[in-house]
């Protein structure tokens, strides 16, 4: 769901996750805390993939460090779907007890945010350290230092019974326009954006997740006292993976064929996971 605030040249994003997100956890058995990150993580890469204007545009977010008891984090957005996963070391992980710090997780680790624009062909890569308390929190640094743009970002994830719900707001500041690209300063005490980030930032994880509370309602309760708020409905989000035979055959065709031949088993296939679905592939190319 989008809404800005065209007064304080500010726009939100807000999500919720329900089923689509047991899909993708159910893809590998993942212990608590693992879960519990990836969760947050979709929630994330739902807010900012819907900043996207073009249809076939990509947003990734990968979360990696040397050597971690979380090597690899990865989540995309393309067109409406989401997919991700984690690999981690259970043994070191098992150690660290139920509530593990960001940093007890990753270690000295760094956080990437792709935007490939899509039909343009653009791609904007930032890199910043994977520091701060949640991931949530070193998103806001992401576009604080590699986009210049005040940025407040809440996510809430709940484990229950019925499986796993996330809801998340996003809130930016962009004083000089959506579309320019070139910030030359950030200025964090300006008072449209105190105003706007205190309020946004008054939400509570009930709220984010209350399924009576639906998310027009929400923002409408933030930002009730502002003279406009605009909001556009969204999508409903599901599960995506781009791994098919053709994918893979494809990928495959373009190694040399003495390459592909070491890759081959006995039967001349060559197999394949897909780590965001945990399938296996059997390519033959002749
Ligand atoms: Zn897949």
């Amino acid at each position: 769901m989008h809404f800005t605030l065209p007064d304080r040249n500010a726009r939100g994003r807000a999500v919720r996750l329900g089923p689509v997100l047991d899909t993708i956890l159910a893809a590998h058995s993942y212990p608590a805390p693992v879960k519990h990150l990836l969760a947050q993580a979709l929630a994330i890469t739902a807010l900012l993939g819907t900043l996207l204007k073009d249809k076939e545009g990509q947003l990734t977010l990968q979360a990696q460090t040397q050597d971690g008891v979380i090597d690899l984090l990865v989540c995309d957005y393309r067109n409406g779907e989401l997919r991700g996963y984690v690999r981690h070391d259970r043994a070191r992980l098992d150690e660290l007890g139920p509530n593990p710090s960001l940093f007890s997780l990753f270690g000295d680790g760094y956080l990437a945010i792709t935007f490939d624009l899509g039909s343009t062909g653009e791609r904007y890569q930032g890199v910043v350290p994977l520091e701060g308390e949640s991931l949530a929190e070193a998103c806001e640094q992401y576009f604080l230092q590699s986009e210049q743009i005040p940025t407040l970002i809440r996510v809430a994830v709940q484990h229950g019974p019925d499986g796993c719900t996330a809801g998340a707001l996003l809130l930016q500041h962009l004083p000089d326009g959506e579309e320019g690209r070139e910030r030359l300063h950030v200025q964090l005490d300006h008072p449209e954006w105190e105003h706007v980030s205190i309020l946004a930032g008054s939400i509570s994880e009930e709220e984010l997740l209350d399924p009576a509370l639906d998310l027009e309602s929400m923002v409408w309760r933030l930002f009730h006292e502002e003279r406009e708020v605009r909001v556009h409905s969204g999508r409903v989000l599901t599960r995506g993976c781009r791994c098919t035979v053709d994918h893979y055959r494809d990928i495959l065709s373009r190694f040399a064929a003495s390459e592909r031949a070491e890759m081959e088993d006995e039967n001349g296939q060559i197999l394949v996971d897909c780590s965001f679905c945990s399938r296996q592939f059997a390519i033959e190319i002749d």
